[in-house]
């Protein structure tokens, strides 16, 4: 059975492989079909699909992002794949999105210095910014931690970070609908990523299936790490309910870890596999926006 693994990152955003590390490795692991889904960025696309085809690497790359959404004051993540990656509207989107990142972690930084008197980590992240095109907060995690702040992610998270972000005020991310709406112009899929990590109850967690659904998302990442069987098969049974299709990712960020690339993502029998769609109909679609968009 071919292995996809449609969730990882990149050095373009807070992966630590390059674009060409991660497709190597993704060989490695058996796997089949891998999409690079970096936050807010598909940078690493071109340099993944170049070793990809200079090495003749066995796999399959799908285009692919991760985008932060806002919903109900929270952040929601959806997953987009199979799109134009270089169509100008999405390209657009995800330029705003990754200046609002840029903003956020001066904000950040700022409240480090100025409540705990952390300095130094506005002026660190411009290094980190001329490799990443994307900042993310576990940058400023992995600065803490080289600072001595803290040993891990989780606990910097939690003694430093939260309550930074708090000091963020209102959120500026797009609305689930504008992403699902500028992943699908751009011939593309738009999945919900990880959807039980959001600490969501009953009915909020169903509040939000249904205005993805009505939106126009076409799928559940129902396997993915760190996951119980019950987990996925309850994930998966949402998936049946609300006729969505079903994805795999690893949300891999580093070798080794408990988000290994291609491990540990079998969907239940019940799910109706994302992959099986993209049969004549999706290729035909995406054929004419790649035409337009010379991908
Ligand atoms: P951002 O999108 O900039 O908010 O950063 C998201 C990244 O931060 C994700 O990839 C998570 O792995 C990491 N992250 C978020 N919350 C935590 C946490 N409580 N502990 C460890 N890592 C976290
Ligand atoms: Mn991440
Ligand atoms: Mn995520
Ligand atoms: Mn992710």
């Amino acid at each position: 059975m071919k292995i996809y693994d449609l969730h990882s990152h990149t050095t373009a955003s807070d992966g630590q492989l390059s674009p060409t590390a991660l497709v190597q490795r993704a060989v490695q692991q058996q796997v089949d079909a891998l999409a690079i889904t970096d936050h807010d960025s598909t940078e690493g696309w071109l340099e993944a699909s170049e070793a990809v085809q200079k090495q003749k690497l066995p796999l399959q790359l799908v285009t692919g992002v991760e985008i932060t959404c806002q919903w109900q004051q929270r952040e929601i993540h959806l997953v987009g794949l199979r799109f134009a990656v270089n169509h100008p509207s999405l390209q657009s989107l995800l330029s705003q999105q990754r200046q609002y990142r840029y903003q956020r972690a001066q904000v950040i930084a700022d409240y480090l210095a100025q409540q705990h008197g952390i300095m130094g980590i506005w002026q660190s992240l411009q290094h980190v910014n001329a490799k990443a095109t994307a900042l993310t907060r576990s940058h400023i995690a992995n600065l803490l931690i080289q600072k001595h702040y803290g040993h891990y992610p989780a606990q910097v998270f939690q003694r430093y970070l939260i309550d930074a972000t708090r000091a963020v005020g209102e959120l500026a991310w797009c609305s689930l609908e504008q992403a699902i709406q500028q992943i699908q112009q751009a011939g593309g899929q738009a999945v919900l990523a990880h959807p039980d990590r959001y600490a969501l109850k009953e009915p909020q967690f169903l509040e939000l299936l249904n205005e993805f659904q009505a939106a126009g998302g076409q799928a559940l990442e129902v396997a993915y790490s760190r996951q119980t069987t019950p987990q996925r098969q309850r994930l998966s049974l949402y998936a049946q309910r609300y006729q969505l299709l079903a994805s795999a990712g690893s949300d891999f960020h580093y070798p080794g870890g408990v988000n290994e690339l291609g491990r540990n993502l079998l969907l239940p029998s019940s799910s109706r596999a994302i992959w099986l769609s993209w049969g004549k109909q999706q290729r035909v679609m995406n054929k004419s926006v790649e035409q337009q968009y010379s991908l």
